[in-house]
């Protein structure tokens, strides 16, 4: 039986989807995980512990832990494991990316430089340090512009300021969410500098692609047809197949390509996201993995094929070029935290869910947690997903079924002793 190695964070929504493929495939799991005392699932309960931070010792562990039986293929699930297993496809002999390109892929600034270098469009850009004297290099940022972290996600920490004090306001801001626990414990030390880039007005997709051995294969682009202009950047909908002009398409098609070449990335799923301005398509950043969590679901294959069994084909050195979108126009509305609080319940959701086109509405925070929106969110609320013959119907199903939840998310009282 094949072996396929699962990097991954959390044994999330998507990790059941590999699982679902692998068991379609006869393909055996093996699972990589630092969080591994969340680990309840019988399929992974020989899981190895690792430590994304640690990679040499976690690049030893897992080849001792495979002993004589090294795996046919690896996929790195969500963005902190991309480093790691660019290293262990090294160590295994497997194609991947090189971990110098991983690493690129994982930080902005590395990312910025590399697509400069390269002569692609740039935003102006520069590190800035949490400490020391603002007054000067506040001064030399053209605004509007945004703040950003070097290492987060999920638009986490991503500001858009339009003064000097704004943008010393939002420094502070993130300094601030850098500390918090859920980040310190990444031990990133990325995350001691704060990235300050000019805003690039336009238009932004998201594109989920494959690179095999340095050739891109663009699986699909991805429209995101809420305005993204800031001062948060909430995603909400993803819509494929993309409406832009072909000529827009192939634009943004060969400038990730360029992009990925410039990144040095090379073999695996990759997931760019692209603001077009005028004729000029800027890359924001390619991240080294497939696109995360239950958003996959919007992305569906002919035969009933999903990203994570292409994926997993992929790994295995299948050719799957031939396994083309599914005819359906599909969407996801990632559903944005509305206000900070503890999350109670989602009132409405049968109703959501009776919107035609509207395939599932899945709430993923529990209840009584604590949620806070963006710019210091770590998730979305859930998430509802459409098909439909046409994008508008989809998008239009989407908004319906959003419109008709109620998210009841009580203020927290502080407590004063
Ligand atoms: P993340 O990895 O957290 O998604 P990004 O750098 O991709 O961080 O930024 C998140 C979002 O913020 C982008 O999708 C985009 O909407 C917005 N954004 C980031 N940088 C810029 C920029 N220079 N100009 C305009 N919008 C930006």
């Amino acid at each position: 039986m094949k072996r396929v190695l699962l990097l991954a964070t959390t044994t999330g929504y998507q990790i059941r989807s590999f699982g679902d493929a692998a068991e379609k495939l006869g393909v055996r799991l093996v699972f990589a995980s630092d969080r591994c005392d969340q680990l309840d699932d019988p399929w992974w309960d020989r899981a190895i512990p690792v430590r994304f931070h640690d990679e040499a010792r976690s690049v030893d562990a897992i080849e001792r832990a495979c002993g004589d039986q090294p795996p046919d293929g690896i996929v790195a699930v969500g963005d902190r494991p991309v480093v790691l297993a660019a290293q262990v496809a090294r160590a295994f002999g497997l194609p991947g990316h090189p971990p110098a390109a991983a690493a690129v892929s994982r930080n902005k600034l590395l990312t910025r430089r590399a697509l400069q270098a390269a002569g692609l469009p740039t935003p102006w850009f520069e590190p800035v340090s949490f400490d020391g004297d603002r007054t000067e290099w506040v001064r030399r940022v053209p605004y509007p512009a945004v703040v950003k972290p070097l290492a987060l996600s999920g638009s986490r920490g991503v500001m858009r300021v339009d003064d000097e004090q704004a943008c010393i306001a939002a420094v502070d801001r993130l300094r601030h969410l850098l500390e918090s626990p859920d980040v310190r414990i990444e031990r990133d030390a990325a995350h001691g500098l704060a990235l300050v880039e000019s805003f690039i007005p336009g238009v932004e997709y998201a594109v989920e692609g494959l690179l095999d051995r340095g050739r891109l294969r663009v699986l699909t682009i991805f429209d995101k047809p809420d305005p993204l202009d800031g001062p948060y950047f909430e995603e909400t909908i993803y819509l494929t197949p993309s409406t832009a002009p072909a000529a827009t398409q192939s634009h943004i098609t060969a400038t990730v390509d360029a992009a990925a070449r410039a990144m040095g990335l090379h073999h695996g799923p990759i997931h760019a996201e692209c603001r077009v301005n005028g004729s000029q398509v800027y890359v924001l950043e390619i991240a080294a993995r497939p696109l995360g969590g239950l958003c996959s679901r919007a992305l569906r294959f002919e035969k009933d094929v999903s990203l994570e069994e292409l994926l997993l084909r992929h790994a295995l050195g299948e050719d799957v070029s031939s396994y083309g979108r599914e005819a359906a126009a599909a969407g996801v509305m990632m559903i944005p935290i509305p206000k900070p609080g503890i999350f109670r319940r989602v009132d409405g959701l049968e109703a959501a869910r009776a919107v035609p086109g509207v395939e599932d509405v899945r709430i993923t925070t529990k209840p009584d947690a604590h949620v806070v929106p963006l710019p210091e969110a770590r998730s979305y609320l859930g998430f509802i997903f459409a098909r439909g013959e046409r994008g508008t119907v989809v998008e239009h199903a989407l908004r319906s079924a959003h419109a008709r939840l109620q998210f009841v998310i009580d203020r927290e009282v502080a407590v004063v002793a």
